[in-house]
């Protein structure tokens, strides 16, 4: 697509892109003084859909009227719920439906998950991450070195950016690997990094896991709904998300968790258990002994919380009118859009450290800008716009093409300039 620097450009693409009307299916913020928000942060939390308030409601009237009967009463009765959500949930990450459960939260599953696939031996037992990896990951990770008795530090392998370089290049894992392969029990890879926005290889890098006989699982918090994992095709044993950032489903919503199907049925691997992941035929005739669900739903725990599911029922049927292809199409020109505005601006102290290609990239750009601190982003907030600061000196922006319009995109550029000038 070949750009232009200008608004009347902006809108043209605007009354040209055949996704334009899901906007208008979303609640937009504005500010005190009623002015539309310009909202970036899609990456942090998603908007609400307008249909949530219904799916809810739906919900509340179900209990209200029925009571305990709404298990299996309801209009969309709460005992299958969860299974409502799983086609569209598969289809977003490339899965195979029995491989997909929402449940939990994502650093519980991702606990559970470590549970089932980091099983440390005295000479396997080491974790590779990537450097920057979101701080919770960094906790969970360790925490779990520390419960088998390892130390954490050192049982803990960064995958780094090289000096003076801010992405990580795939042939330093695999020298991670060729050196201290035997050693490590599970790679643990957050795609995209929340921080700088790289995407990784996800079928490479389980490839790579795999051969050298470790096991292999993604955290996919800024990955689901914001680029296509083929999560079944990669081969990773796992993999976690979040459903409250680009899956717009509220905020500390439940989370999502592959597990491929090899794994499905194999009665060796250890897990921790809960009555939602016995049997569905004889989970209400209490005396039975524990028989896991094959496939993802075998490692739920609890009956879920309805409400909750409801809010992510009514974002996955957004997505699922939309059709994830289309917004991934209008995805990559959004933020190309926004990358060709960014070069522009007449000025060396800002830089993209997002790749540039968009196979390595979803939607967010993160945005160096030199000599800033968190002023600039108070800046850009009284300016209408609402983005993502990260120490030290990083604007994160997330166009996404749900609610994102090219004309947000032009309209944060200029209010950056203005900020810069
Ligand atoms: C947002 C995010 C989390 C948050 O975890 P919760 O358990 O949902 O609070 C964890 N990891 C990554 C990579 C994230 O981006």
């Amino acid at each position: 697509m070949k750009y232009e620097n200008s608004l009347e450009f902006a809108q043209q693409c605007d009354a040209k892109d055949p996704l334009r009307h899901f906007r208008n299916q979303f609640h937009l913020p504005t500010a005190t003084d009623g002015n539309p928000l310009i909202y970036l942060c899609g990456n942090s939390l998603g908007l609400q859909p307008k249909k949530t308030t219904a799916y809810i409601e739906e919900v509340l009237g179900d209990w209200a009227a029925l009571g305990v009967e709404g298990h299996t009463e309801a209009n969309h009765p709460w005992l299958p719920y969860h299974e409502f959500l799983t086609k569209t949930m598969a289809e977003i990450v490339g899965a195979k439906p029995s491989e997909v459960v929402m449940m939990n939260t994502l650093t519980t599953n991702l606990h559970l998950m470590m549970v089932s696939f980091y099983q440390p031996t005295s000479t396997r037992y080491k974790i590779v991450v990537e450097s920057d990896a979101f701080p919770s990951d960094k906790y969970a990770v360790k925490s779990q070195l520390k419960f088998h008795g390892f130390d954490a530090e050192e049982g803990l392998i960064l995958w780094k950016p090289r000096e003076g370089e801010e992405l990580c290049r795939f042939e330093d894992l695999e020298a991670i690997m060729e050196e201290q392969g035997d050693e490590v029990a599970l790679l643990m890879i957050g795609s995209p990094n929340y921080y700088s926005g790289q995407a990784f290889p996800l079928k490479k890098i389980t490839e790579l896991g795999h051969k050298h006989g470790a096991k292999v699982g993604f955290d996919l918090a800024h990955g689901a709904g914001n680029i296509q994992p083929n999560l079944h095709e990669s081969g990773a044993d796992f993999a976690v998300w979040c459903s409250y950032k680009y899956l717009n489903s509220g905020p500390g919503s439940l989370g999502g968790c592959f597990v491929h199907e090899r794994h499905a049925e194999n009665e060796q691997l250890k897990r921790f258990t809960g009555w939602w992941g016995h049997n569905k035929e004889t989970r209400f005739n209490m005396r039975k002994e524990f028989e896991a669900l094959p496939g993802a739903e075998g490692w739920q725990l609890s009956n879920p919380p309805i409400l909750s599911m409801a809010a992510i029922r009514a974002s996955l049927d957004v997505y699922a009118e939309a059709g994830f292809d289309a917004l991934r199409k209008k995805s990559v020109q959004l933020t190309g859009f926004l990358e060709f505005l960014l070069k522009e601006v007449e000025t060396d102290s800002i830089e993209i450290i997002t790749p540039s290609n968009p196979d390595d990239r979803g939607c967010q750009l993160s945005i160096q800008v030199k000599n800033a601190d968190k002023s600039l982003h108070d800046k850009l907030t009284k300016a209408g716009v609402i983005s993502d600061w990260r120490e030290p000196d990083v604007v994160r922006v997330a166009p996404v093409p749900l609610y994102n319009s090219y004309e947000d995109v032009f309209e944060f550029v200029e209010r950056l300039k203005k900020i810069l000038w």
